[in-house]
């Protein structure tokens, strides 16, 4: 059946996500799009956390970054601080840019095991901008270094945002109706399906007005309204391996005046972990933890005594349950965001799903009608997605040597998938790394979770043994004064927020 009509059921980020970036059809005006969603209802909107692939999205739609920041009052995110994940009292971040770059055709860190054996003691992360600049509380685009007169020949610096997620949506919304998108108010209260096919066939609101749609997008949250409650499509549960069920999200303002580091940071507590994400004007904060180990008041207490300020709204609890659905694209339904699953917000992979599941389908998409291998291939591709991040989160609460709480004792002596229990072997026999086809995590953010959490790299690739040390050492020393040269022509992060993107009002 041809695709005449799309129905998008849900307003929070994936959502108008997905509004924004199918609204490319209404160029032609080839189709019809509705976006259904209740005030009453509202979204889940804690003030979040991106990856880099997130501003290839924004650019793909064409929006300016710097109106897009002023919007959402963002900032610049240049990796992940983790703290007391090894042994309480340990820091590491986990940077969005490569260790320096291979040498004889092996990974740097291999060079840089070498080396250290050698006698040469300098850290690794002085050899990654990202993690250099986050230090120093710096930031820079790569091309602003030419701007501003420094070398052409300096590391490029990867990065992501902090967003109001509020905002964000709120920001696409106006960039989709603009472009044809037609937003619909009110609480679905039925779907009809086909008796013959299955197929949703339309959804009922309140009003008792009824939208007929050819395919649907969920994007209505947990409740998961079409691929759930009317498809019944079921739910893998990953609980076992990660184990957080809940959080209790409280943001606040920067009493302290400090300004806002341009990186996200991750505290480990004694039954999960805290967030703090810095907008312009105040930080996000959040504390994941297990209700098994831990209750809720406790779990808010030490989440106000961790946070940089006073609470500027009161805490907002959720309950999760870590896994996926068991099909992402069901019968005339795709899930997205929320709706199709949920892993914890530690390396912020939630937004970054919503924005591969929206690149799938767009190009999967046919207006002819939808076909078992546009299906078939859209489930495989994210269930392999998810499983990959899924061990690289698992990997953050194996690899401790914490042992003052039930919650840690549990995660340092449990079961992992057997992916991961090979992905640490092959690390610490010699420090290799085998990034899968399309993974989205790098060899660099496997190696610094693992070295940053104490996974001991014991030996190296045999070709490190092969370098002329002389010369290798020369080539360090000049990748860390460049590194060096490069953090300091950056502005700090607060100047350059205040000169690029400040926010258009405090949220
Ligand atoms: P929601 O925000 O829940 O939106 C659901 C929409 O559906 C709403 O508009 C609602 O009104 C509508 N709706 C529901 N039922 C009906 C109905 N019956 N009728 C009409 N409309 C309906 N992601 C990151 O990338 N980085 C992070 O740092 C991060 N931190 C997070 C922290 C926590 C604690 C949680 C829970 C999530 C976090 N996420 C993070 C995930 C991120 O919040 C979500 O992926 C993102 O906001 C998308 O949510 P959503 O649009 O799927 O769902």
């Amino acid at each position: 059946m041809a695709i005449k009509n799309i129905i998008i059921v849900g307003g929070g980020t994936a959502g108008w996500m997905a509004a924004a970036a199918l609204s490319r059809l209404k160029n032609n005006n080839l189709v019809d799009i509705t976006l259904v969603e209740s005030e009453a209802i509202g979204t889940v909107g804690v003030g979040e956390a991106t990856i880099p692939p997130f501003v290839n999205f924004n650019e793909l739609l064409e929006i300016p970054e710097h109106e897009m920041l002023a919007a959402v009052q963002g900032s610049f995110k240049l990796g992940i601080q983790f703290v007391n994940w090894g042994q309480v009292g340990d820091s590491y971040i986990h940077p969005f840019g490569a260790y320096g770059y291979s040498m004889g055709g092996i990974s740097f860190h291999q060079v840089w095991h070498r080396l250290r054996q050698e006698g040469d003691r300098r850290p690794l992360q002085v050899f990654n901008v990202e993690t250099m600049a986050a230090y120093f509380g710096r930031f820079s685009r790569t091309q602003d270094y030419t701007r501003n007169g420094a070398r052409d020949d300096l590391p490029p610096v990867n990065y992501a945002y902090h967003i109001n997620a509020t905002a964000y949506a709120a920001f696409l919304r106006k960039y989709a109706e603009a472009r044809g998108v037609v937003r619909q108010e009110g609480k679905i209260v039925d779907a009809k399906l086909d008796p013959e096919s299955g197929d949703v066939i339309s959804v009922q609101l309140d009003s008792g007005q009824v939208l007929e749609g050819d395919l649907f997008v969920d994007c209505s949250g947990f409740r998961g309204l079409l691929i759930e409650q009317a498809l019944e499509t079921g739910y893998t549960e990953w609980t076992h391996w990660l184990p957080c069920n809940r959080a209790v999200a409280l943001p606040c303002n920067r009493d302290d005046g400090s300004p806002p580091p341009p990186f996200t940071k991750a505290t480990a507590h004694p039954a999960g972990w805290q967030w703090q994400v810095p907008l312009q004007h105040r930080n996000g904060n959040g504390h994941v933890y297990c209700d098994s180990f831990m209750e809720a008041d406790e779990a808010t207490d030490i989440l106000v005594q961790n946070m940089a300020g006073k609470p500027t709204a009161d805490p907002n609890h959720l309950r999760f349950v870590t896994g996926h659905r068991k099909k992402f694209w069901n019968r005339n339904v795709v899930a997205l965001g929320l709706a199709a699953g949920f892993m914890e917000p530690l390396e912020s992979t939630s937004i970054h799903l919503i924005n591969t599941g929206v690149d799938k389908l767009i190009s999967m998409l046919s207006l002819d009608g939808i076909t078992d291998a546009q299906r078939d291939t859209f489930n495989r591709l994210t269930e392999r997605e998810y499983a990959r991040i899924r061990d690289f989160l698992i990997l953050h609460y194996k690899a401790t040597e914490r042992t003052d709480s039930e919650f840690w004792n549990y995660c340092r002596t449990m079961d992992v998938p057997d992916t991961l229990t090979q992905k640490i072997e092959l690390f610490k026999a010699n420090g290799q790394i085998f990034r899968e086809e399309d993974e989205l995590f790098t060899e660099t953010s496997w190696a610094a979770v693992m070295m940053g959490q104490r996974i001991p790299m014991i030996g190296h690739n045999a070709i490190a043994d092969t370098l002329h040390l002389a010369k290798t050492k020369a080539e360090l020393d000049e990748m860390e004064k460049s590194i060096r040269f490069a953090v300091d022509s950056m502005p700090s992060h607060e100047q350059f927020l205040a000169q690029y993107c400040p926010a258009k009002e405090a949220a």
